[in-house]
């Protein structure tokens, strides 16, 4: 089974996604990661993006690595972000991490965050969440997480979501029969049960 869970930066997906994947035994996919990695990758080796796509070598465990080496804390770095969202807009990129996403997923219970998982990586997914929050209290969750300032994480948060919106490939839109789950005010554990509820609701129904 799968549980796709997208949205804007900053909405709580990771810490939801994780939070429903311990809840129920599933694993949980970070698709974000593997486009950090790329971006990562095109950073150091000023190569297309597109390119690298095909060549590197992910490891998505508790730890993330890229051809080997360990970069969980290096693929967070603000301009990672920011050229993440750049490479994520290229369709050679997108098509490797989407054909990755799928055979990742092929087999096995999933909880899956980024983008577009409900609309194209996995439009049959048992159960589609679309998590949004207001803008401001989603910078202010990431400036308290990154130790960063407010107002610049909103500036940022705010370039990224537009790109992310507005792209041709794949833009972040809620998928059909997707759940529309506002965090604003909600606590993390709070999100965590709704998403846990639809899904043992959509498993309960499936059998
Ligand atoms: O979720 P996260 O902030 O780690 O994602 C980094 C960037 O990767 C996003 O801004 C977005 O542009 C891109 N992304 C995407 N599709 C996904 C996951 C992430 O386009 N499924």
């Amino acid at each position: 089974m799968v549980i796709a869970i997208d949205g804007p930066a900053g909405a709580g997906k990771s810490s939801v996604a994780r939070g429903v994947a311990a809840a129920l035994g599933f694993t949980y996919l970070d698709t974000g990661a593997m486009y950090r990695c790329v971006a990562l990758a095109s950073l150091r080796r000023s190569r297309p993006p597109g390119e690298l796509a095909e060549q590197i070598s992910l490891d998505l465990g508790r730890r993330v690595l890229l051809d080997g080496e360990d970069v969980t804390e290096a693929i967070r770095a603000p301009e990672v972000s920011e050229r993440a969202s750049q490479v994520a807009a290229d369709p050679a990129v997108r098509r490797a991490m989407v054909a990755e996403q799928r055979r990742i997923m092929a087999h096995g219970d999933w909880v899956a965050d980024g983008r577009d998982i409900g609309t194209v990586v996995a439009p049959d997914a048992a159960l589609k969440v679309f998590l949004t929050a207001d803008p401001r209290e989603r910078a202010r969750r990431r400036a308290a997480e990154m130790g960063a300032d407010p107002e610049t994480v909103l500036a940022e948060q705010m370039i990224r979501d537009e790109r992310d919106r507005n792209r041709p490939e794949s833009p972040l839109r809620a998928a059909e029969g997707a759940v529309q789950l506002d965090t604003t005010g909600l606590t993390l554990e709070q999100v965590v049960e709704r998403v846990v509820a639809l899904a043992r609701s959509e498993r309960a129904a499936a059998r």
